[in-house]
């Protein structure tokens, strides 16, 4: 299959070219011709896979073939996305496919000054790239109109539920006219997704480029048992023994992404953090000087990291273990993209052993286990030689009860036999609200 085949204006296989794309991926073999049929999509893809170029080449060309007549140019196009970073990427792509098209888009989301995004849309405006808190603000302030949306796509979907967007999305629907066409790509498959996708979309056609909840199938993965205590100095061996260049780093909390950057820099690394504490103008400087080889090291936390595009990120390093096992697939999915190979290595200590399992349950597969000389664990850790995971009915209900409390520190009472209350504790904060 070509890009030729897809049926696409000449405008758009020039620029196509120009990115240096030579066949379709496999997601945007099957997407390109259903989008262009006017079929809703459900599509299981992770980033990586191509699916911005999945989604925006179709869109860009039906906009360009059938221009608006209405004077005023209001948006037809809406890109929600989870995080501000995804939003300035897919935007880009959007220009960069469409420079030969006049067609206008642009970039909206939080953490900069609303007023120029403002006068863009009284300029006009054809495509929308959003995160949906600050797209909501606009739409209740009536500084955009939303009455001309013919297509929506929901990126990452998955993360935006996982980030508790989901009332400011049904929220934006309002707005928007019920006659259109929704394109929904998610990396995994939950049970509020299946909701959530059967509540947005009309009879979508399915679509599933990998595996579900699998891994990158060209990421290779391993575990590298360590003690708590020396997974920096193991870090900083790695870096400077394998000699990386660029190695994406990834921690539980923005306080450790900080005090290990420092670490990391006193051990005469060249290391950046990127984290929610960051302002926009700071992450988007930090990550240009990652993408051009002044920083070798980034340090992240989930939430920042989320659509990060970096061609051909060859490491990745789970310095904690995530205790979502989704966040282990979305972690490791920032190598390995587009056919290239790459490789994720986790620093497991004792603690995080359940961690551990609960993620390969998720894999269904074993990530091998690969001690480091001199760094090894005492022999009493049977490292992750379990098979995941028989756990005892009271286990089972604490562990339901931690998911209950949706990654907030708290804890449970008793009030009345068979119900609980849980208490947040003080200064926990909702998991991932904001990036
Ligand atoms: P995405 O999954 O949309 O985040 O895309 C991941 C990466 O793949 C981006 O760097 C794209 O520029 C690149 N890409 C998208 N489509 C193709 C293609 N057909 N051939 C090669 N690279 C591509």
């Amino acid at each position: 299959m070509s890009f030729e085949n897809l049926g696409l204006s000449v405008e758009l296989l020039r620029a196509i070219k120009t990115q240096g794309y030579t066949t379709p991926t496999p997601i945007q073999t099957q997407a390109i011709p259903a989008i262009f049929e006017g079929k809703d999509i459900l599509a299981g893809a992770q980033t990586g896979t191509g699916k911005t170029a999945a989604f925006a080449l179709p869109l860009l060309q039906m906009l360009s073939t059938n221009p608006s007549l209405k004077k005023h140019r209001k948006p037809r196009v809406l890109v929600l996305t989870p995080t501000r970073e995804l939003a300035a990427q897919v935007g880009e792509s959007m220009q960069a496919y469409g420079r030969l098209l006049s067609l206008r888009s642009t970039m909206v989301y939080g953490g900069v000054n609303i007023n120029p995004q403002i006068d863009r849309f009284k300029r006009g405006v054809d495509i929308v790239v959003a995160t949906p808190g600050r797209l909501l603000d606009h739409a209740q302030r009536r500084t955009i109109d939303l009455s001309s949306i013919e297509f929506l796509v929901l990126d990452e979907a998955d993360r935006m539920l996982d980030m508790g967007f989901i009332k400011d999305i049904r929220k934006i629907v309002n707005y928007l006219p019920k006659d259109r066409q929704n394109l929904l790509f998610s990396a995994t498959y939950s049970s509020s997704i299946k909701k959530f996708a059967d509540d947005m979309l009309n009879h979508p056609m399915h679509i599933e480029v990998a595996r579900r909840n699998t891994a990158a199938e060209m990421v290779t993965q391993y575990v590298h048992p360590v003690e708590s205590g020396r997974k920096r100095e193991l870090l900083s061996s790695l870096i400077r023994g394998q000699k990386w260049n660029q190695v994406l780093v990834f921690t539980r909390t923005k306080h450790g992404a900080n005090r290990l950057t420092k670490q990391l820099i006193s051990d005469g690394i060249q290391a950046a953090a990127i984290h929610g504490n960051k302002s926009q103008n700071v992450r988007t400087k930090t990550l240009a000087s990652f993408k051009n080889g002044v920083v070798r090291t980034l340090v992240a936390t989930d939430v920042a990291a989320r659509g990060l595009d970096i061609n051909s990120l060859p490491h990745v390093v789970n310095f904690d273990l995530p205790n979502i096992p989704e966040d282990y697939v979305h972690r490791i999915g920032r190598t390995g993209r587009a056919g290239q190979k790459g490789e994720a290595l986790s620093l497991v200590c004792r603690e995080e052993q359940g961690f551990l399992m609960n993620i390969q349950k998720l894999l269904k597969q074993k990530i091998s286990v690969k001690e480091i000389e001199g760094f090894q664990m005492e022999k009493s850790t049977t490292f992750a030689k379990k098979t995941p995971e028989k756990r005892t009915k009271s286990q089972w209900k604490s562990k339901s009860r931690e998911s209950a409390s949706n990654g907030k520190r708290g804890r449970f009472t008793q009030t009345a036999p068979g119900r609980t209350r849980f208490t947040q504790a003080p200064g926990s904060k909702k998991r991932g609200v904001r990036p």
